[in-house]
């Protein structure tokens, strides 16, 4: 089963297991073992190729089949005509009024708010039901702070696969709902994002469940590094030199560094983009290490908190991807305060009509910072990747904007609310 995969290589040690061997974490270390999925890239490479990719119609994560860690024809047959095999795929906008002002020439928004459920988790979740069904798992759980869920409960109920999401009882609104409207069991966790993780990591052995959480299941990366394909494909195969991204558990940024690999690996592309890491300075501490040359493996937890949800990890959970992913491509990590994020909300819709989220906007944020600190250069060609959409925090967005005018139903009130605030002649 699954030749194309060749093992599973601990993060800390370097030991390598076959995929029946372990399941999730290198046994010599415990919750800190996080795997890497390796590849025989030799053999995918006599089934795929840019060329078979650009004669091929399929317009989603599952072009790369050979390049993920399933098994091939189950996987088709589990997701073909559902939301799950559109999970992928998402437009990547020139954004030339965005990037003027910060001195950039070429600037591209991966706008991964056009998922299924209207975030990038969808590529991690695609992933995790389908490993589940080939596993034999009855149930799939999750810790989150809150689109990893949605993403979950969502891909889920297209196939009916019950499961059970930990969520802070501080995720917004919104993706508390989508959680409820696709039926899956909630479990409000009366703490932080760090407990809902811990609570999780106990209740799935204890229960039986397919874990799907960030950096403990090793094939999360997986459905992640599928932007990186993208970006790449959708440049015809010439990677940009910078991608920036908004860094909480650090999965993502692992996951787009894995994908470039595989690229280099596949000789696909030519050399490795900078990648840039995006963090809120109340939940920086892999800024922290970064800035202070600390390992992974020497991070404690610490206080966290931001207007950018997603983006809260006191104790990052992918901290060894991401720091290696910073530091192996010559890339930075950098912070931006809460009201960096807020106001580049409104600055991302109205430069380049993409609504995000704030810790999708933090990104964008981060790309002005990173100008600042000559991180990036007027030239280089850039991608900033928005991991999720406007509407699932809108009491943020409204903050970002204030309130409408408000008009009696009278054209004569028009005329005086327009006056005095619009520059138009009436
Ligand atoms: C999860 C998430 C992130 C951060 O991803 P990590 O893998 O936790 O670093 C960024 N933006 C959004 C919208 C997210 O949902
Ligand atoms: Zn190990």
């Amino acid at each position: 089963m699954m030749e194309h995969v060749s093992g599973l290589v601990c993060t800390m040690c370097g030991a390598t297991y076959g995929v029946d061997e372990v399941e999730y974490v290198c046994p010599h270390h415990g919750d800190d073992g996080i795997l890497d999925v390796r590849y025989d890239y030799e053999r995918i490479a006599r089934s795929l190729s840019p060329v078979r990719l650009s004669e091929d119609p399929t317009r989603s994560i599952w072009r790369y089949l050979p390049l993920l860690p399933v098994e091939p024809q189950q996987a088709l047959d589990l997701v073909s005509d559902t939301v799950i095999a559109d999970v992928g795929w998402t437009p990547l906008y020139p954004a030339p009024r965005l990037a003027e002002p910060l001195g950039l020439q070429q600037l591209w928004l991966k706008d991964d708010g056009r998922q299924p459920t209207a975030s990038f988790k969808d590529r991690a979740s695609a992933i995790a039901v389908v490993k589940a069904r080939e596993l034999g798992y009855e149930v799939i759980t999750t810790a989150s702070t809150g689109n990893a869920a949605a993403a979950l409960s969502g891909l889920c109920a297209a196939i009916d696969q019950p499961n059970v999401i930990f969520v802070p009882q501080t995720a917004p609104q919104a993706k508390i709902a989508q959680l409820l409207v696709y039926g899956a069991t909630v479990l409000l966790v009366d703490g932080t994002y760090d407990d809902a993780f811990e609570l999780c990591l106990e209740a799935a052995p204890a229960f039986g469940w397919y874990n799907r959480n960030t950096a403990y299941n090793p094939y999360m990366s997986e459905g992640k590094k599928t932007v990186a394909y993208e970006i790449c494909e959708q440049f015809g195969w010439q990677a940009p030199d910078v991608v920036v991204v908004p860094v909480g558990d650090g999965c993502i940024i692992g996951g787009v560094y894995k994908g470039l690999t595989d690229l280099l690996e596949l000789g696909w592309i030519e050399r490795m983009p900078r990648i840039i890491g995006v963090q809120a300075a109340g939940s920086a501490p892999l800024v922290d290490a970064w800035e202070q040359g600390r390992q992974g493996w020497d991070m404690r937890p610490v206080p966290a908190h931001s207007v950018a949800d997603s983006i809260v990890a006191g104790l990052p959970r992918d901290r060894i991807k991401a720091l290696r992913a910073v530091r192996q491509s010559g890339g930075a990590l950098v912070r931006v305060s809460d009201a960096q994020i807020i106001a580049a909300i409104p600055a991302l819709a109205q430069g380049a009509g993409v609504f995000a989220e704030p810790a999708a906007a933090a990104a964008y944020a981060g790309l002005a910072r990173s100008v600042e600190l000559g991180w990036v250069q007027p030239q280089d060609r850039v991608v900033v990747l928005v991991t999720g959409s406007g509407l699932k925090d809108v009491a943020t967005a409204i903050r970002s904007v204030g309130q409408p005018l408000l008009v009696s139903p009278d054209l004569a009130d028009v005329r005086r609310v327009l006056s005095s605030t619009w520059s138009v002649r009436l």
